[in-house]
């Protein structure tokens, strides 16, 4: 093991994560939904066509999870209340979670709205007495709870503040790593989806516990290299990743799925051109000029499409976008039915100010 293992083995790492966030919030300001299957999602109209943002824990009683569709989630539960999407207001509130990390460190990496990881490396006083005092406070100013892992990395933590939800705390030490992993699905892994988890299912790998059995270079010629050795890194508890305090975007992007699936080239351009507008204020706001331009197109049998084009320069100007989405949009068959259109830039310049 080389040094630099050694001595970030050493770490404390907090992760945070809000308990059923924004049905927490809708909670709060409807107190008449309290305990009830509430589901937040889309327009929050189950009859129309979005998915699931955040079920309450009484809706995920039936099997209600984020990334559903609507739909299903009204047919497993009819009797849940919905409510539509308030962001503003979310983040409103992920505002002041925000500024009660600040108060325990700057070194906080946020993601999303509702989940960070702090390095508490350096504070003096003992990891969990920390995360205590962390709980306390939300609780205290805003009401709400939190899920708190604490743990000697981002891997651990993560994992720890997932083992023990809603309003938990729970630390992992790292001579219990082996007994505390071991038997968890390998999908606990941080980067682990639902890919990777079939193609290790196929070996046979489940738990990781499993995973563990498995050599490195197996995993390597399976995965790839770099993947290859993340998996057998995190089998171990293993993870050197700092906490990034700031992430720079790579692009920026939006979709929208038709209520209705479209064959209308004029309502499909309107959609484009309204996220050209959306980008180029997010750009600009951020000071960044793209050089990359992709149009996305899914239909209805839901083949999904990708169509891009670099500019020779970077730009963050609508007529120069919409230009190339117009000239990328003959590249798909436009006389089948549309169901999704997404826009993204990419190749990301930071404009010299
Ligand atoms: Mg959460």
């Amino acid at each position: 093991m080389s040094e630099r293992v050694a001595s970030s083995a050493k770490r404390q790492i907090i992760h945070v994560d809000m308990d059923a966030f924004f049905a927490a919030i809708e909670e709060q300001r409807h107190p008449e939904y309290k305990g009830k299957p509430l589901i937040i999602g889309g327009s929050g109209d189950p009859s129309k066509r979005g998915v699931v943002s955040t079920a309450s824990y009484a809706a995920r009683k039936y099997g209600i999870k984020s990334g559903m569709p609507l739909r299903t989630a009204y047919k497993r539960c009819p009797q849940a209340v919905f409510l539509p999407v308030d962001f503003k207001k979310y983040c409103e509130v992920s505002a002041q979670f925000m500024i009660i990390l600040r108060d325990f460190t700057s070194l906080i990496e946020s993601w999303g709205l509702d989940e960070a990881f702090l390095d508490i490396t350096a504070a003096s006083r003992k990891a969990v007495k920390i995360a205590w005092d962390l709980k306390q406070r939300i609780r205290a100013e805003m009401g709400l709870t939190a899920s708190v892992g604490v743990g000697p990395n981002k891997l651990l933590a993560k994992i720890a503040s997932d083992l023990n939800k809603p309003n938990g705390l729970m630390v992992i030490e790292e001579t219990e790593v082996e007994k505390v992993l071991a038997p968890l699905p390998v999908s606990k892994l941080l980067w682990v989806g639902k890919k990777t988890t079939a193609r290790l299912r196929e070996m046979g790998i489940n738990t990781i516990g499993d995973l563990l059995k498995v050599p490195l270079d197996t995993l390597k010629a399976r995965f790839g290299k770099a993947y290859g050795q993340m998996l057998y890194s995190f089998a171990r508890g293993m993870d050197e990743s700092p906490v990034v305090t700031y992430h720079e975007p790579k692009s920026f992007g939006r979709e929208t799925t038709f209520q209705v699936d479209t064959c209308d080239l004029n309502l499909v351009k309107r959609v484009l051109s309204g996220f050209v507008k959306y980008l180029v204020k997010e750009l600009r706001e951020g000071g960044y000029r793209g050089k990359t331009v992709t149009v996305k197109i899914r239909y209805s049998n839901f083949s999904t499409h990708t169509r891009a084009h670099s500019l020779p320069e970077s730009t963050d100007s609508p007529q120069i976008i919409y230009d190339e989405v117009l000239a990328l949009l003959p590249k798909f068959d436009l006389t089948r039915k549309i169901r999704l259109v997404g826009l993204r830039v990419s190749g990301l310049e930071k404009k010299a100010r």
